[in-house]
């Protein structure tokens, strides 16, 4: 097993995947003449704000200039001038919580940063609350909920929308309503000719469906139209246990996951090693939707002992999100993540956290200089599309049954240096290939890898099978048929 640092990514950091510096500078200068209040170059000071925003160090790359767009036009006069640039390399930009540097932002290039364009709307009366793809979801909640309204949204106020939901989106609410981007009634769309579309179950429905699970390969999404619920308090929040717990949380966890389907428990089991603290520390983050019938499925995770902290609280969803903000904001780091799905069985949880454990205190020790923490964690999958809801493109047919079967993994490295990116990179390949074996070993491993958490070196979109990327494919070729998205973007999970 190699945990050496071997270089494998730095090409796509700093090398071929960038413009000249020149090139999208005359870029930039065309898009500041025509967006000229939405342009910035690199001494303004909204042009360091957003690269100040993103929540990952390794993605405050230094784009030549960043447009801020206001409005779906605006995103539109840009994307002619990109278009017509002679390959000017852009990137996009919705809340920037996507890890994988050079997905969200660009060396050089153009960055489009979508957070001035953040309306969030709900007309009186209406079920649907209007969603500008720049807002983050606490902008979301907060708003829905003065109507008594809430959707399907990230756990954490301060993701983004856009990201999200063309990756799939897993809500507080999905055990029971399923995927967040099932919940997208229309998208407002801005295609690489510049026109601005919509895209809903009667109108260009082939890409309706592509943008719920294929992300940046078709164009700009500008506003998503989200069906809502009626607001209720949910009850949950983080349990921190002592480490004497952690096979107790694992083995109810497991229990969790192969007993009686329950459409109120939601929320994941973590193991976090510090190896500076050299402590190894399980965590839940587990929420009730139905706080009269607590804790219902998540009885036996709750229960372990010994508690370290109980944060459980019922409360509106825009306060759990907000608290779980003030968790994550504090201190930028350097984060890769990588992800894999399998079946549940009595023992491949343990087996993967026993794994875990022996490897990640001796990779760690190699990159100590970089303060690592590592993570494993635990979560289910919401169900596809059933009953006449419009298919999405994640893969699964409406009969498949992910909800109770499967789990999917995260994997996480965060450290503090630069210059152990490419060891921990190598050691989450390395650790995916053991674990990967280890599930095919007991017949549990799972093709579907998670958009939302996987590494830039896997491939989520083959992971939806091949047919359903071919559809894919076909969908991009009809609404981009120069492949912008696919050359001129060069992050992101790509189609050809
Ligand atoms: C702290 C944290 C909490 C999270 N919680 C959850 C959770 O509860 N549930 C869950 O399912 N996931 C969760 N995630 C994962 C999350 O879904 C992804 O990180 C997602 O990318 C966030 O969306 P974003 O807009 O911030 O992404 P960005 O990083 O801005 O974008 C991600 C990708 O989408 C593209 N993109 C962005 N905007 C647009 C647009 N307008 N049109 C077309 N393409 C666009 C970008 O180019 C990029 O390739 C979490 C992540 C973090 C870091």
């Amino acid at each position: 097993m190699r945990f050496s640092a071997i270089a494998s990514f730095s090409w796509f950091l700093f090398g071929a995947a960038f413009a000249s510096g020149e090139e999208s500078r005359s870029t930039c200068d065309e898009l500041a003449f025509i967006l000229p209040n939405s342009t910035f170059y690199p001494e303004a000071p909204a042009y360091n704000a957003s690269i100040s925003s993103y929540p990952f160090l390794q993605l405050r790359l230094h784009p030549s200039c960043i447009i801020r767009p206001k409005s779906a036009r605006d995103v539109s006069q840009a994307i002619s001038v990109l278009k017509d640039s002679n390959c000017t390399r852009f990137a996009v930009k919705g809340g920037g919580h996507n890890a994988n540097a050079g997905f969200n932002n660009i060396q050089n290039g153009v960055t489009i940063d979508m957070q001035s364009l953040n309306d969030v709307e709900v007309a009186r009366g209406d079920k649907v609350v209007r969603v500008s793809a720049g807002a983050l979801w606490q902008k979301v909640y907060d708003t829905a909920e003065k109507r008594n309204l809430t959707v399907l949204g990230g756990r954490i106020g301060v993701v983004g929308t856009a990201g999200f939901l063309t990756g799939g989106g897993i809500s507080f609410f999905s055990p029971e309503h399923g995927w967040a981007c099932d919940a997208v009634v229309n998208f407002e769309v801005v295609l690489a000719s510049g026109e601005i579309v919509n895209a809903n179950a009667t109108s260009q429905p082939d890409l309706y469906a592509a943008l719920k699970g294929g992300q940046s390969n078709f164009g700009i999404v500008t506003r998503f139209d989200l069906k809502a619920f009626p607001a209720t308090t949910i009850w949950g929040g983080r349990t921190v246990y002592h480490p004497n717990a952690t096979i107790p949380l694992l083995t109810a966890f497991t229990e969790f996951k192969s007993g009686e389907y329950d459409p109120y428990a939601a929320g994941w089991v973590t193991v976090r090693y510090n190896h500076t603290a050299a402590t190894f520390n399980p965590v839940s983050i587990m929420w009730y939707t139905k706080p009269a019938q607590k804790p219902g499925a998540l009885k036996s995770i709750l229960e372990v002992k010994p508690q370290i902290m109980n944060g459980r609280v019922e409360a509106p969803v825009s306060e759990h999100t907000r608290n779980a903000s003030r968790m994550v904001v504090a201190d930028p780091k350097r984060t890769i993540w990588a992800t894999t799905s399998f079946s549940i069985s009595p023992t491949i949880v343990h087996r993967i956290h026993a794994l875990w454990k022996e490897v990640v205190p001796e990779v760690a020790k190699q990159y100590a200089y970089a303060k690592p923490v590592a993570e494993i964690t635990f979560q289910a999958l919401p169900a596809p599309p059933r009953n006449g809801t419009s298919p999405n493109s994640l893969g699964f047919t409406a009969a498949e049954t992910p909800e109770k079967d499967l789990v999917f993994l995260q994997i996480i490295f965060t450290f503090d240096d630069e210059a152990a990116t490419e060891g921990f990179e190598e050691a989450l390949k390395d650790f995916l290939k053991l674990i990967e074996g280890l599930a095919k070993d007991e017949g549990v491993l799972h093709r579907y890898k998670y958009l939302n958490f996987a590494a830039s070196f896997q491939d989520p979109l083959a992971s939806y099978g091949q047919e359903q990327k071919d559809t894919l494919r076909e969908v991009a070729e009809k609404y981009d048929p120069e492949g912008v998205f696919q050359k001129q973007v060069p992050g992101g999970f790509k189609l050809f």
